[in-house]
């Protein structure tokens, strides 16, 4: 199929949108079939079983190609399904470089499996380019990061992981799961760009799926390989509901990221407020970074109340419209406690090393009216 020359926000409405060949029906349909018929024996069409691929698969994956500028993109049933097939282009005594301020669920995943199948990984802060330097080894094979990273929304320099990576002769892969649409790390030189599809990119809250990006054929044709082998693949229906979401991913981020710059410009001036993590305030460390390497700061921020653990608590439960839960990038505004929800299986001491104390929260900023949000959080924050 060759597709005329759009633009990102036209491409995300287009791909999800075409008449189908047979009634010219304008959503392509939900193909929920496990397997489909064969002309003869070992003769079939462009599907033949669904693990390994289904149409309303192929529609979603060219849109989450389009997303990323990529040539390839594969779901899965979940990010950390995602995450794992990306980490499985790793054998037993390769070495794995990852960040140390990383999402709660990829530590969790990397010291309890990754680990255990005979790969050693190293932990490392990624805010300068000599440390990294120094934690690859000649086994290093591959770089694994976020940006912004989760909770702590810190900056890692894109275009440096991706140069430490290719001097290593290692597989740079990033977790692009808070900037969908504004950061396009494949253009900056990363090999592998891994999404969480549960939260900004379904943005409804209602699925749980991931995905991965990539140019290079042969990395596409070992996760592909993976994909199929491994069988966390998502269901045609799951599929069909990230591409609805999709449809609106470009207005949607635009108001994510309105709304949470004016909830961060009022949380930065709260006495109640320490400290406020917001890429696009222009107090955050990140802020040039932020704006060398994507369009956008996205629509999560974090910010430490001056309480501690019980008056963090009393806030959290004084929302009325945040919902106090974990997840984010939903249309709906969210709010945590990362130390006791998200973050809890990190080690205390390791929490504490890099900045994840009990006064930390974490918001996920939705598509409401943000003085209604804004109102909320004041009312909240008079609770402490
Ligand atoms: C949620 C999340 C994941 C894990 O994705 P699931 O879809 O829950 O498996 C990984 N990375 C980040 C940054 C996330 O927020």
């Amino acid at each position: 199929m060759s597709v005329p020359k759009f633009d990102l926000d036209t491409l995300l409405v287009y791909h999800g949108s075409r008449p189908d060949a047979q009634h010219g029906s304008v959503i392509p349909p939900i193909f929920q079939t496990s397997t489909f018929a064969q002309e003869s024996p070992g003769e079939y069409g462009d599907y033949d079983y669904t693990r390994t691929d289904n149409p309303t698969r192929t529609v979603l994956q060219t849109t989450l190609a389009a997303l990323e500028g990529a040539k390839h993109a594969l779901a899965f049933a979940s990010g950390m399904a995602a995450a794992d097939a990306a980490m499985s282009l790793l054998e037993a005594g390769d070495h794995l470089v990852a960040v140390d301020d990383i999402y709660g669920g990829t530590y969790r995943f990397i010291v309890d499996v990754v680990e255990k199948r005979g790969i050693q990984c190293t932990f490392v802060c990624m805010d300068e380019e000599q440390k990294v330097r120094d934690a690859v080894r000649p086994n290093t094979k591959m770089i694994w990061f976020e940006s912004p990273t989760n909770p702590l929304m810190n900056l890692v320099d894109i275009q440096m992981i991706a140069r430490v990576a290719k001097d290593a002769g290692a597989i740079s892969a990033i977790d692009n799961t808070f900037l969908p649409y504004y950061q396009q790390p494949l253009e900056q030189g990363v090999d592998i760009v891994m999404h969480s599809m549960t939260k900004f990119i379904n943005g409804h809250s209602d699925v749980v799926m991931g995905c991965l990006m990539m140019n290079d054929d042969d990395l596409y044709e070992k996760t592909k390989h993976l994909q199929n082998a491994m069988g966390a693949t998502p269901s045609p229906f799951d599929c069909f509901l990230a591409q609805r979401g999709m449809k609106t991913l470009a207005i949607r981020m635009q108001r994510h990221e309105e709304n949470a710059m004016k909830v961060a410009q009022f949380l930065d001036g709260h006495a109640k407020v320490e400290q406020v993590m917001y890429p696009g305030l222009t107090s955050h460390p990140h802020h040039e970074l932020a704006k060398t390497q994507a369009k956008g700061f996205g629509g999560v921020l974090s910010f430490k109340v001056a309480t501690d653990l019980d008056g963090t608590v009393r806030f959290l439960k004084a929302t009325n419209l945040f919902i106090l839960a974990v997840s984010l990038g939903g249309v709906e505004s969210l709010i945590e406690q990362p130390a006791t929800m998200t973050h809890f299986e990190v080690p205390k001491k390791v929490r504490e090393q890099v900045g994840i104390t009990d006064s930390l929260v974490r918001a996920s900023i939705g598509i409401e009216s943000p003085t209604d949000l804004i109102a909320d959080l004041d009312q909240a924050l008079a609770k402490i």
